[in-house]
Parts: structure tokens; C-alpha cells; sequence
């Protein structure tokens, strides 16, 4: 199988060719047809995000299994999946126990199995989640990590009707989570510092775009403020502006990682009851909700489609901010 292997931190990764591997029990075998390249990649390849090495990374792969491990119910050969960040866990333990895995200290995730930049990918079955039939391959890769962790930060917001949703960040997560609070009914405002993207954020369906100079916060205020806040930035400091324009009661979700300490200003947090809340991919259902709606094309994962040669080019261009708004390696 051809695969690119991170060998070391920032270096290029190298297109290898390796022996195909066979499913242990629990696992499958699945014929990677795209993968997604998420900003966590980013992460892992500056070490950010320490990884073992070697590794194969893309934690958002689609493919056709070809092979079943034994002890494997529910999945067959030729099935369509994606899988999981988080695929196993121990099965013990408390979180376990409430079907949490993604907090198990044990946890099998794509940095144990390895990721969808490689023509085969090997995966516990209980990662894997059936792609529903006319939703394509490389639109349906985006939804495994960044359609997932959006519909899982709408969920734990609990947005009620007829509040207003705000979008900072529009990047990969940030395009859908306009898109998600949109079809969920709510009204959107997308929050950028880029007048730029202005009339990108009203195609992608936003009810009003704010271009905010220096003060994110201010400006959103000044627009009415927000009852919910979707945080996809890296910035801290916009995050931190950003929450300061929510309104009473409001709740700001927290989905990427951003450089530094966001900061509450005392008062406002006090004073009106706001919520910081942090948020990653949480329940299944999540995901399977981001994957009906994009499937009923409510929601458009806007892709870029790349050969996996081009694998360590398309990481450049992710790098440099001209991805608009998700690469997609396709085998
Ligand atoms: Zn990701
Ligand atoms: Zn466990």
C-alpha cells in the first residue's frame, strides 16, 4: 500500500510503499477512498501535538472495507465507513462504562492505528460509522472531524429556538458551523476579521457577517450580541474579545485550539451569567446527525480534492491559509 509517513517533526512526509496489513480481531480493513486534512494535522507536524513516530496521519478517512477481523458484527466487506478520532476504549472503566470512551485513559485513537493518508487503514470496528448512500466520499470526509466536533459544540451550547448563533472563525470547522447552525434553524451571525470573506460567510448562509476591526466583542455587542458563540479561531486574543459579546446567559463554545489563555473580563462573566465551555467530539450521535444533514444537502462541506502525492503541498497550503475551506487527499 502507498502511504505518506510522518517521520519527523516539520521535515516533509515521505510516500512509502508498505507491506498491506491484516485486521486483528475487533479491527477492519478498509480501502481508503479520501481523507480529510484537519489543523490538528498542523499541530502534529510542528509537534505541538506530540505523536509516536513514524505515524500516518488523516483522523478523517472514508473508505470501502475489505476485510473483516474476526469477532467483527455489523460490518461487512464492501460497506462504506469513516472513522472516529476516538475508535475503542478500554471497556472497563467508568467512561467506558457510560459509553464515553473518548475520555478513557486507555483510548485506541488514529495515533494507535494510524490515519487515511495511505491507500489502506486498518481500524477497531467500533470506530467506524456507515456513510449513508448519496453523500460522496470526499464530502463525507470533512464530517468525521470537523462536522462532528461543530454538531457536537452546537449540542452542548443547547441553542434554543430563536437564538442567535455567532460563528468566529472561518475555517474548516467555522464554514460548517455556519452551515449546521443554519439548518438547525437558528439565526447566524459569522464573526470575522477578514473583510475579505464577507460575502463568502453570506453564500455559506450566515444572516449577517460582521467585520470587526480591532475589538470582536465590541462589535457584536454593538450588533446585539450573541446567545451562543461557536469558537473555530486559534487566536486567543479573538476569542477572548469574542466573549465579551455574548449576551446574558449566553455560552460560548470553545472547539480549536488556541494559542494562549482566553480571558474573562470579571464583570461581564459575573454580571451576566456567561458560560465557557470547552468542546471536542463527544456523542455519536453527533456525528451521525452532521452526516444526515449533509447528506439531505443542508449542509456543503467545501472541498478542495488532492492526488495524496500532493500531500505534503496540500499541508503547505493549509499552513499558509489558502485552503478554502477543506482538503481532501483522494486515493
Ligand atoms: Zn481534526
Ligand atoms: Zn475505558
Amino acid at each position: 500500500m502507498r502511504t505518506a509517513v510522518m517521520t519527523e517533526v516539520r521535515k516533509p512526509w515521505t510516500i512509502k510503499t508498505l507491506p498491506d496489513p491484516r485486521p486483528q480481531p475487533g479491527q477492519v480493513l478498509i480501502r481508503i477512498r479520501a481523507s480529510g486534512m484537519c489543523g490538528t494535522d498542523l499541530h502534529a507536524h510542528h509537534g505541538v501535538m506530540p505523536v509516536p513516530l513514524p505515524i500516518v496521519l488523516g483522523h478523517e478517512p472514508v473508505g470501502e472495507i475489505v476485510e473483516v477481523g474476526a469477532g467483527v458484527d455489523g460490518l461487512r466487506a464492501g460497506d462504506r465507513v469513516g472513522v472516529s478520532w476516538t475508535q475503542k476504549g478500554c471497556g472497563r472503566c467508568r467512561f467506558c462504562q457510560e459509553r464515553r470512551e473518548s475520555y478513557c485513559a486507555e483510548a485506541q485513537t488514529w495515533v494507535h492505528m494510524g490515519g487515511g493518508n495511505s491507500e489502506l487503514m486498518l481500524a477497531w470496528a467500533s470506530g467506524c460509522t456507515l456513510v449513508p448512500q448519496g453523500l460522496s466520499d470526499e464530502a463525507a470526509a470533512p464530517i468525521f472531524c470537523a462536522g462532528y466536533t461543530v454538531m457536537s459544540g452546537l449540542r452542548n451550547a443547547a441553542p434554543k429556538p430563536g437564538e442567535r448563533v455567532a460563528v468566529l472563525g472561518l475555517g474548516g470547522l467555522g464554514h460548517l458551523a455556519v452551515q449546521y447552525a443554519k439548518a438547525l434553524g437558528l439565526e447566524v451571525f459569522a464573526l470575522t476579521g477578514s473583510a475579505a470573506k464577507k460575502d463568502e460567510a453570506r453564500r455559506l448562509g450566515a444572516d449577517q457577517v460582521i467585520v470587526a476591526g480591532d475589538d470582536l466583542g465590541r462589535a457584536l455587542l454593538d450588533a446585539g450580541g450573541a446567545d451562543v458563540i461557536l469558537g473555530t479561531t486559534n487566536s486567543a486574543a479573538h476569542a477572548t474579545q469574542a466573549l465579551r459579546g455574548l449576551r446574558p446567559e449566553g455560552r460560548m463554545v470553545n472547539m480549536g485550539l488556541v494559542d494562549g489563555a482566553i480571558q474573562a473580563d470579571p464583570m461581564h462573566f459575573l454580571s451576566n451569567q456567561v458560560r465557557l465551555v470547552g468542546s471536542r467530539q463527544n456523542q455519536r450521535r453527533d456525528l451521525v446527525e452532521a452526516l444526515v444533514l449533509a447528506t439531505s444537502g443542508k449542509v456543503k462541506p467545501m472541498i478542495e480534492v488532492y492526488p495524496l502525492d500532493r500531500v505534503n503541498e496540500v499541508r503547505d497550503r493549509l499552513e499558509a491559509g489558502k485552503v478554502r475551506y477543506r482538503a481532501v487527499i483522494k486515493h
